[in-house]
């Protein structure tokens, strides 16, 4: 007996329709007649893919718009205005922001994620404490990593690292750099390692984030990811320097990143709103190269980011939105493009995270999601509704739409 039969699924690499069992939280089967169910769901021919997996998000500074102002738009200026807010955190507010876009993401089917939490002499550890609560309080429906994020930096901010080490004691399941903002990138990178090897964690950068490739710390990460040994163990967010390198360079540290099974986290929505500002002609678009680094073996995800605040002013912490816009902006548009867009926010994102039962193979977790199109290139062409949920092999979330034409019926 299966705790639960999703039956009629379309998926993304077979033309018939199939029956999904599920048991103990875990895909058991995929195929024709799955037996008897406690529950048995009739998908119609919907598609059904793995859980979708925002592999970067900040929930501790999101939904701000309204409490800060902003002129230049510029990403020096979200950093100071920001912190300037910040100061200003409680538990109780963090804790409230966080949930609003925690439930957004879980309506739109994120049953994974990683979001970044500010440790720094500002905050302290009150972030951490706010999201550490709301991770077992949403358990049943999303699976919360935390990052300890490092964004003021480590040797200009005294206190941080060891307020990063604090964290990691505390709960954070990884740890984050931000080697742009602060006065020595070199030995920010040394010291995030020191302390991924110290508690036996991944690391995540916010990295080159820049129009000229003035910085290129991902040389420095890529060195340091070889020498201690976390290949396959590191991540990059941003990395928009890279965009503005001649091909054949770009190529040459996509295959070391290859090499060295680093992660790139591509975030659109706040990369075309805060790059090329300085551009008054053929304003650049700021994104690092996606296809070249898909092309070259790198997983790439694509991610939130933020959520309405001075970094991005729009966001609706849905996935589906950025495989939208990526497809436009980072030039994807065949069915085929459109379907590696989908895998940068569920395998790919899901292979970033280190989450190996991500996917619709038999012993899965149930992590699943079911769309109101057939095909997984609909998802970014038309971003369709959203069915149900599943996160563990439970209905998380049911998603119920009438529309009624009343114009149709004369009666309007
Ligand atoms: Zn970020």
């Amino acid at each position: 007996m299966h705790d639960l039969v999703l039956h009629g699924c379309r998926l993304p690499d077979r033309d018939a329709p199939a029956d999904v069992a599920i048991a103990a939280g875990r895909i058991v089967s995929v195929g024709d007649g799955a037996g008897p169910a406690r529950e048995t769901l009739d998908a119609g021919g919907r598609l059904v893919t793995p859980g979708l997996v925002e592999a970067h998000i900040h929930l501790d500074k999101a939904l701000l718009a309204g409490r800060v102002a902003t002129s230049a738009g510029t990403l020096e200026e979200a950093i100071r205005v920001t912190g300037a807010a910040k100061r200003g955190f409680t538990r109780e507010d963090i804790a409230e922001r966080a949930r609003r876009v925690l439930d957004l993401a879980v309506a739109a089917g994120t049953t994974a994620m990683r979001a970044h939490v500010e440790v720094d002499p500002i905050v302290g550890l009150t972030g951490l404490q706010a999201m550490l609560a709301l991770k077992r309080e949403y358990a049943p429906a999303v699976d919360l990593q935390l990052c300890a994020f490092a964004q003021e930096g480590i040797l200009q901010s005294p206190g941080t690292e060891g307020l990063l080490r604090q964290a990691l004691r505390a709960g954070a399941d990884l740890v984050g750099g931000c080697p742009y903002n602060d006065t020595d990138g070199r030995r920010h990178i040394e010291i995030v390692f020191a302390l991924a090897r110290e508690f036996g964690v991944d690391a995540d950068f916010h990295v080159d984030f820049f129009d000229e490739a003035d910085h290129l710390h991902v040389l420095e990460i890529v060195r340091q990811t070889v020498q201690n040994g976390w290949q396959g163990r590191v991540a990059l967010g941003h990395l928009t320097e890279l965009a503005a390198l001649p091909a054949a360079e770009q190529d040459a540290i996509a295959a070391q990143l290859a090499a060295a099974r680093i992660g790139v986290i591509s975030l659109p929505a706040t990369d075309l709103y805060l790059m090329g500002r300085r551009d008054e002609a053929n304003v650049r678009r700021g994104l690092t190269p996606i296809r070249r680094l898909l092309a070259a073996g790198v997983p790439v995800a694509l991610a939130t980011n933020n959520v309405r605040n001075p970094f991005t002013p729009v966001g609706t912490a849905d996935l589906a939105h950025l495989t939208f816009l990526a497809a436009v902006a980072a030039h994807m548009g065949t069915p085929e493009l459109m379907r590696e867009l989908v895998a940068c926010v569920t395998t790919h994102a899901a292979r970033i995270l280190g989450l190996a039962d991500h996917g619709l193979a038999p012993g899965c977790r149930a992590d699943l999601v079911v769309w109101e199109c057939e095909r997984p290139e609909e998802i970014v062409m038309s971003l369709p509704a959203r069915r149900w949920i599943v996160k563990g092999g439970r209905i998380t979330i049911e998603h119920e739409r009438r529309v009624v034409q009343r114009w149709r019926e004369g009666r309007g």
